[in-house]
Order: C-alpha cells, then structure tokens, then sequence
C-alpha cells in the first residue's frame, strides 16, 4: 500500500516551516503513523540539511536509514538561495526526477511522508517549474504554515488562490507562533484566515502549532485533523466498492461489474490510479484528449472562463466564448461549411445532422425525404437516432424496435492503400438509384469507421459519393466526431479524399477531451434554403447549448493546432506505429494490421480474455481497451516515439495472450443480443 504524501510549504520563507513539519513528524509518530520527512530541496548546507536535522531532534531524536541512503535530503546546495539561483550558481540544474523518486520510495515504506518545500508556493524550481507547479502536478495535499507577522494575510490569501489555481488539495492550514508579531494582529489573523475558508467554501481546518523555545522539549499539539485516521482507511477502496454497487459503467453490467480502475490524476500522456500505478493512456480516453491530459492552456482557459460565466441559457443570449469559439472554427473549416450549431455531444451532432437534411427537403417542399443512408459497420452514437445509422448487425440490435428505419449500403471493401475497386460503390449507387425520391441524405465516417468496424477505407469511395449525392440531390454528411481535428494526420479526414460535405459533425478532440461538446456545420446553401421556410427556425435547442466552459476550453483546444507541430507529431506515431506493428504481421494470431495518422490496429483471431487485458494493463503499464476483434490504439497527439513503441509492444502482447486463449476451454455462448463489445 501507497503512503500518503503531503507538501509542506510556507506563505513566505522564514514562517517557520521547518519547525511545523518536525512537530508534524513528532505527531505523527507519538499516533501510531510511520512517518517520515524530507527536505526536497536544502540550500546553504553542503553534505547535510541542517533542516531535516531539526525534523528528527523534534521527532525525539530519531533518525532513518533512508537519511543515510540520501533519500531524504535529495538535492543540496550550498549557496543560501532560492533553488534555481543556488542550482544556477553551481552551474547545475535541479534533479527533479530524482526528488520525485525520493519521495516515491518513501512511499512505498511510510505511511505518511511530509515534503517540506523550500520557500514557499511561488519558488522556482528551475526555469520552467515553480514549487507549487511541482506538487500539484503529483497530487500532494498541501499543508501551509502562515503566521502572525504584519503581511500574513495577504501572504495566505496568495498561497491559497495560487494552490486553488493549480488545482491543490487544502490538507490545512497551520498558524505558527511568531516571535515578532503584533497581539492585535496575532489574534486578529486566524480569525479572519478562518472566515476567509468558510467565505471561499474551502474545507480545511486552520490549526495552530504550539511555542517551540526548545526543539528537543517541544509542547504537545493536536494535528488529527490533517491526517487520514490510523491504521489508514483507503478512502479511495471505499468510493470504489460503492461505484460497483451504484454507477454505471459504459457497457457495463451494474449486476456484474467489471473491474474498473480508479483514477485520481491524469497528465499529459498518463493517467495515475488511486493506487499509485501510472497507465500510458494509448486510447486518449475514447480518442478526445488530442493534447494530453489536463494541458495547462485548456485548465487555464476553463478556470477563467468559470471566474466570469459558468452557463447561460443560449436560447435568446449569446456569449464571447461560444462567437470567438465559431471564429476559431470558420479559419479551421473547409470553405463553404459556416454555419455551427453547438451541440452536446458526438451523438447529438449527429441528431442533429439528420434534423438538418430532413429540415432541409422539407424547406424545399420535399417533405416525403427523410430517410438516411448509412453504411454497414458505421457508428455514429448511442442515442436512438444515431444509433438507428449505425451498422444494423451490431452492438444496437436490441433496440430495433425503437429505431427509425434507414438505407444501409455496404461497407467499403477498399482499404486505406489498397487498389480501388468499382464494385465497392455498386450497393451505395442502388440505394440511390431506387430510393432517392425518399432520401434525405448519406451518412458516413469517412476514410476511418471507428466504433463499430476499426476500418480504413479507400478515399475514392468518398469522391463517388460527392458526384452520386450531387446528382441525387442528397445531401453528403460527414461525421468526424472521431476524425476531425487531427486524428489521422489531417485536420480532418475528408481532406485525404479532397471532398467537402453538405454538414459536418465533430466533437471528442473539440475540447481537447477536457469537457463535452460537439458541433454539426452545416453549408450556407443548407442554411439558406433551412431558413426559407416559415420562421426558418432550426428545430433543436439543448439546455446546455453553447456551454461558455465548454467553448471557452475549445477555444483554447483549437489554438494549440496553431502552438505545436501536430502534424509531426501524428507523422512520428504513425511511423511508429507502421513499424511496431509491422512486426506482428506474420504472428499466428493477427488477422491484418492498419494505421493511418494516429490510429494503429491489430486484427486478431482469437482475444485474450478481460482478465488477461487487465493484467496487461497492469504488466506494461499500457491502458488499451480493445474490443470486438479489434485492438486498437489511438494516443495523445504528443506521445513520444518511444511511447509509441511501448503501446505496440502492449498491444503484441495481447496477440500473443489471444494466442494461448485458443486452446482454453470455450465460454459459454454470449447472448447474441448482449454481447456488445464497445
Ligand atoms: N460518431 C462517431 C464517428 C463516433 O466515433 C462517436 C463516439 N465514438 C460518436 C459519433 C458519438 O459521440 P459521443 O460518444 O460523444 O456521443
């Protein structure tokens, strides 16, 4: 089991930090708790930290063989100075990887470990990271030591809106006796320190440390409440046990719940469980977090937006967030598709996309046009209307009682680098023949059917369906809620075909994946002839419409296309990619192999049970979920080359786990009705 890590900082230096975080200590150890300290960063001592000293004389005289070991003075430095001023004049920069393995042996040894930082939150570490940067990206609850001292006030205020900021726990406040203070002031300050918690709905105790005139005799103190009671209660195993008896898990059983991970922080191209274990997130979270988990920008931008506006209905108002947002979109989309309507997911952009094409012939007095066509091992969404587009054999059989009845043709046989072949688009060019009169529009994925098929396709397909709805009259729909934005290399996927819809839906990389939202675009010809009849109003209006968090994390979500280089980026994964799982091709148990962009697959035969993928997992520290026949992976646009490698190794291995499941003993017969896979 995992101890817990604390970070012990200051609002300024010289508050008496060192001392509170030995008194800590001394607690800590007098209830039971193996405690430990750490002094991440020492300056103005060579060879010692002359603070982790005074920690072991108020822990009673203790000492610890990881003090020997180094690991609980990791970085010193000789120089009394800020850490990058006293690293720099060294010539040196901070090791800040091995602080972090320092502190994460520890924590496979103590039950608490308390980083006392070096000043306080807004300290630089090095060039690019302050200290509260550091502790926030590791999850460390935080326990700052305030004073009496004239400025203390204003100190706090500051520490605690700079850890808010960062998204930091509030382990507690600790108010230090100060020699120098005022009584007015000293008596004054918690008061208002407290009334300032309760004002700002932050639920931490203000506690206070008792006068130390002599480290080796120090007064007793009550900390229990910063503390996690003793022997530790997981409270995370708690919280699990009550998710399998009450959530609902996406295709999941409630009855017989799978084992699910419990995750607590997620950055950049990693998601951390409760239990410590770090897991490469190689499906970028069902294929939205393009930039990374939690990208400081997208953070950023949603915690200002949520300082001035959190929501207002979009019905009869409009915002800055969603018309720079549109802005953002209009210089990103194809010429010609302009008009957005922002919808709440990927499922609803597509609802929405079929409420425009039957909109639309009903403007044009065509009201007997409503039928869709799709195509065989689509997906397009779990609602009842998208679900009613998606491939007819698969995972929403059970509802077709409830589902509107479209056109399905079949699914193109070309792949991606494959020869074209005409016969392909014959069943697409019957249906449109024979059935026009009643058509609204088609409906595809292109280039990339993902949820239901994990297909690459040949892009000639999509130019045959540009002419054959031209001359049909149909309108072309393009769902890219997976492809658009990025995911194959291209900003969207029509672009490998050199065609453009009559409506366009995306979502998933629209925020990043930090929130929900989607938005179905239609061309200013289907807007126009939409808006000629009647009032012209477009019949859809979700609650949660134009959601100013939402669009204001877009926003910023687009902007990044323009701050790194992503289309290198997805060029290095599909490379890796090509390569990694080129070396599979010949396995016994792989069908096919395709990529294209960030999106890698391996076909298999035979799949390796839920059990074995976990302990995969586990094993590689590699998150895939494959599914159907399929795995697949899809990471973040900044996964690095040798992550890369990592993620096809990952998924080799359940070839070869699907492999040995040959032999075992055949499972009983899925329920053909229920045995959906994703
Ligand atoms: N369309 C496509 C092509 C998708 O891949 C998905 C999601 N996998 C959806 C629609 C539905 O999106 P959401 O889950 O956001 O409703």
């Amino acid at each position: 089991m995992m101890g817990q890590v604390f970070f012990v900082s200051g609002i300024d230096t010289g508050v008496g930090k060192t001392v509170v975080t030995g008194l800590l200590a001394r607690w800590l150890l007098r209830h039971g708790y193996r405690a430990i300290t750490v002094k991440m960063v020492q300056t103005g001592n060579d060879g010692y930290s002359e603070d982790l000293e005074a920690h072991r004389i108020l822990m009673g005289g203790v000492s610890f063989p990881e003090d020997q070991e180094g690991l609980t003075a990791p970085q010193i430095f000789h120089f009394p100075a800020s850490p990058l001023l006293a690293a720099t004049l060294e010539h040196t920069t901070l090791d800040l990887g091995r602080i972090q393995q320092c502190v994460a042996t520890l924590a496979t040894r103590y039950d608490v470990v308390l980083v006392e930082g070096a000043g306080g939150l807004g300290v630089p570490l090095n060039e690019h990271m302050l200290a509260a940067d550091f502790a926030a990206a590791r999850g460390w609850p935080l326990i700052l030591v305030t004073s009496g001292k004239l400025g203390s006030i204003n100190h706090t205020v500051l520490s605690l809106e700079s850890a808010m900021a960062r998204g930091m726990t509030l382990a507690g406040l600790v108010y230090n006796w100060c020699p120098d203070a005022d009584s007015t002031i000293d008596e004054d300050t918690p008061k208002y320190l407290r009334q300032y918690l309760q004002q700002h709905h932050i639920h931490a105790p203000l506690l206070f440390a008792p006068r130390v005139t002599d480290l080796h005799n120090p007064p007793d103190a009550d900390f229990a409440a910063l503390f996690p009671p003793h022997p530790p209660v997981e409270d995370w195993k708690r919280l699990a046990n009550l998710d399998r008896k009450h959530l609902w898990h996406p295709y999941a059983s409630i009855g017989n719940p799978p084992p699910v991970n419990f995750a607590e922080h997620a950055h950049g191209t990693h998601i951390r469980l409760a239990d410590g274990t770090e897991l490469l997130d190689a499906v970028s979270s069902w294929w939205c977090v393009a930039h990374g988990h939690s990208h400081p920008a997208i953070m950023e931008a949603i915690r200002q937006q949520s300082r001035r506006m959190s929501h207002v209905m979009f019905g009869g108002f409009t915002h800055r967030p969603a018309t720079v947002l549109v802005e953002r979109l209009l210089e990103l989309l194809p010429a010609g598709l302009d008009a957005v309507f922002l919808a709440d997911s990927g499922s609803i952009s597509v609802e929405c996309a079929v409420k425009m094409a039957v909109q639309y012939h009903y403007a044009a007095g065509h009201p007997e046009r409503c039928k869709m066509v799709a195509l065989k091992g689509a997906y397009h969404g779990d609602t009842a209307g998208a679900m009613a587009l998606s491939d007819p054999d698969g995972m929403h059989v059970l509802f077709q009682g409830v589902m509107p009845h479209h056109f399905f043709a079949e699914q193109p046989a070309t792949p991606f680098r494959g020869t074209w072949n005409d016969a392909d688009f014959a069943s697409m060019e019957r249906i449109l023949s024979e059935h026009s009169r009643e058509i609204a529009g088609v409906i595809v994925e292109p280039i990339f059917q993902g949820g239901n098929a994990m297909w690459l396709y040949h892009p000639e397909y999509l130019r045959r369906l540009r002419t054959l709805c031209n001359q049909h009259g149909v309108l072309m729909v393009f769902d890219e809620v997976a492809t658009g934005l990025g995911r194959t290399g291209r900003l969207f996927a029509m672009e490998h075909a050199g065609v453009v819809p009559d409506i366009l839906c995306i979502g998933k990389t629209l925020t990043g994946g930090s929130m929900t939202l989607a938005a179905t675009i239609a061309s200013r010809h289907v807007a126009d002839v939409i808006s000629s009849r009647g009032s012209g109003a477009f019949m859809h209006g979700p609650t949660f419409m134009g959601n100013p968090l939402a669009c204001a994390a877009a926003k910023a979500s687009l902007d990044l296309l323009d701050q790194y280089d992503w289309k290198g980026n997805l060029a290095a994964i599909e490379a890796g990619f090509r390569e990694g799982l080129s070396a599979y091709q010949t396995h016994p148990n792989v069908r096919d192999i395709r990529w294209l962009g960030g999106i890698g697959i391996l076909e298999l035969k035979h799949m390796p049970t839920a059990a074995q993928t976990a302990q995969n997992c586990h094993e590689t520290g590699v998150w895939l979920r494959p599914f159907g026949q399929w795995v697949y992976s899809m990471p973040p646009f900044i996964t690095t080359p040798s992550e890369v490698e990592q993620i096809t190794h990952a998924m080799g291995r359940l070839a070869d786990l699907g492999w040995e499941n040959r032999l075992a003993p055949a499972q009983p017969p899925a329920d053909p009705i229920l045995d959906i896979h994703e």
